[in-house]
């Protein structure tokens, strides 16, 4: 079975660049039938932090894309990174290097002047034990191929050829002991049965290296095969420049909390980054379970793009549960009363013209605000006295409604724009502002039903002249 795995390091928010190689593991193990595994690599200690962690669990959550399995936290298995490397070391698959800092520098200043690429070549790599200085450190380096090539065919680069003398003698333990990060991502991805490994293109050098030693480990013990990778591409900014701040490269919370965005939106809209069917803007997740291969997402860099993101976001708010999205709007008016009855009932009205939670809570404020009403300024500009005169005749008229529902309501009002020859607008306008405090809002009947006759007489009473 495929095997797929998500493996961020905590050293800062999940960003919807790792969100997208996120959902395409998953989408890629749910499509196969496989499983979906999350590794933490918290291996810099430096920089990883329990609130990156935290906030990783918490986008994933949101999104779905919580692991098959609890996740592997790396730096745990730190003892089994360095088993892998002393048997690499017993077997000379590996070397002690004693190169000091200084040897090294030297190295690289006397390629730089020769101006010869740099490669480390280690007089140690062929040291016996009897030759070994006593009493000093040394860094555990693999020793690399030098003859040959290597080749991967990459699901999603296709093949790519690396030539072995452009391979240096890595380290895979650390003078103190600690096993490097290219050492650990192999144990793990061993370890936890990983198939298929998908990530971001900035790692294809890192294959290579990491080639070097699934093969000694292979040559070693076997039941070490060389995983399937896949590496897609990085996303950019709709000016194809790399994506920053300003494009988007934003924590997932960013687009939960401050833009107000549904998951089911930003998961389409991810997914569609680099991977398609046909012309389908709208793809469900159970759509892209049955479409979705990952030798058909895209080698080339993909452009991220506000407006489509937000059209989507449209799109599934429309098709969302109206008590599901009364709740998410709810928590966004912490400073009014909310009846999230009344707020689940306006949502067939208020979603049909927002394009995300905050348009959506901005406009759903009107209902549960207290009376006097604070009018906005336009609004307020609008109640001439003669329309405040208006309101006067609505309200003498409404009083006189006892079927409060849809029909009876509009035929009123248009039958009282009749009376005094003026359009239905003359009369909404006030009335919108009256009832609402602003200039834009739902449909005037709407509103009218859900403040109920009892606010709605009040509100109009409080403005008419
Ligand atoms: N931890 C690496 C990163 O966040 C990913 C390593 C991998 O997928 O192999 O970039």
């Amino acid at each position: 079975p495929i095997v797929t795995r998500f493996a961020p390091s905590p050293t800062g928010f999940l960003h919807i660049g790792g969100a997208r190689t996120a959902l395409f593991n998953w989408l890629y193990a749910r499509a196969t039938g496989g499983q979906y595994l999350l590794r933490i690599e918290d291996t810099d200690r430096a920089r990883s932090t329990d609130a990156a962690i935290d906030a990783i669990f918490d986008g994933l959550r949101w999104l779905g894309l919580d692991g098959d399995q609890p996740a592997v936290m790396q730096f745990e298995r730190s003892p089994r990174h360095a088993e892998v490397a002393h048997k690499l070391l017993d077997a000379g698959h590996a070397y002690r290097c004693y190169l000091s800092q200084e040897e090294l520098s030297a190295m690289r200043e006397a390629a730089q002047a020769e101006k010869r690429p740099f490669r480390i070549q280690s007089p140690w790599r062929d040291a016996t034990p009897d030759q070994w200085p006593a009493d000093l450190p040394y860094v555990v380096r693999m020793k690399a191929p030098r003859d040959g090539a290597t080749v991967i065919d990459d699901l999603v680069q296709g093949s790519i050829t690396v030539q072995n003398v452009e391979l240096d003698d890595f380290i895979i333990l650390r003078s103190d002991g600690t096993p490097t990060y290219m050492l650990a991502v192999v144990v793990d991805d061993h370890d936890m049965g990983v198939t298929h490994v998908i990530r971001g293109d900035d790692h294809i050098n890192n294959a290579f290296r990491q080639l070097v030693i699934i093969r000694a480990m292979d040559a070693i013990e076997g039941g070490w095969p060389d995983p399937e990778y896949g590496h897609i591409p990085l996303i950019h900014g709709a000016d194809g420049a790399k994506l920053s701040k300003r494009h988007g490269a934003l924590g997932v919370d960013a687009y939960r909390d401050d833009m107000g965005l549904l998951p089911e939106a930003v998961l389409n809209y991810l997914m569609r980054l680099g991977w398609g069917h046909g012309d389908e803007e709208i793809i469900s997740i159970a759509q892209a379970i049955e479409w979705f291969d990952i030798k058909d997402v895209n080698k080339g860099a993909s452009r991220f793009d506000f407006a489509k993101l937000a059209n989507l976001n449209g799109h599934y708010l429309r098709e969302a549960d109206d008590a599901r999205l009364a709740e998410l709007v709810a928590a966004r008016i912490t400073d009014l009363p909310v009846d999230l009855d009344l707020l689940a009932r306006a949502m067939p009205v208020l979603k049909v013209r927002a394009k995300d939670l905050n348009e959506l809570a901005g406009a759903a404020r009107f209902l549960f605000v207290s009376r006097p009403l604070a009018l906005e300024e336009k609004a307020a500009a609008l109640l001439s006295d003669e329309a405040r005169a208006i309101l006067h005749k609505i309200h003498a008229t409404l009083l006189q409604e006892t079927h409060w529902t849809i029909e009876p309501l509009e035929a009123t009002v248009k039958s009282l724009a009749g009376e005094l020859g003026l359009g239905l607008g003359k009369l909404a306008q006030p009335l919108r502002a009256a009832l609402t405090g602003q200039t834009t809002s739902p449909g005037i009947f709407d509103v009218l039903i859900l403040l109920g006759r009892e606010e709605s007489l009040a509100r109009i009473a409080e403005q008419m002249e």
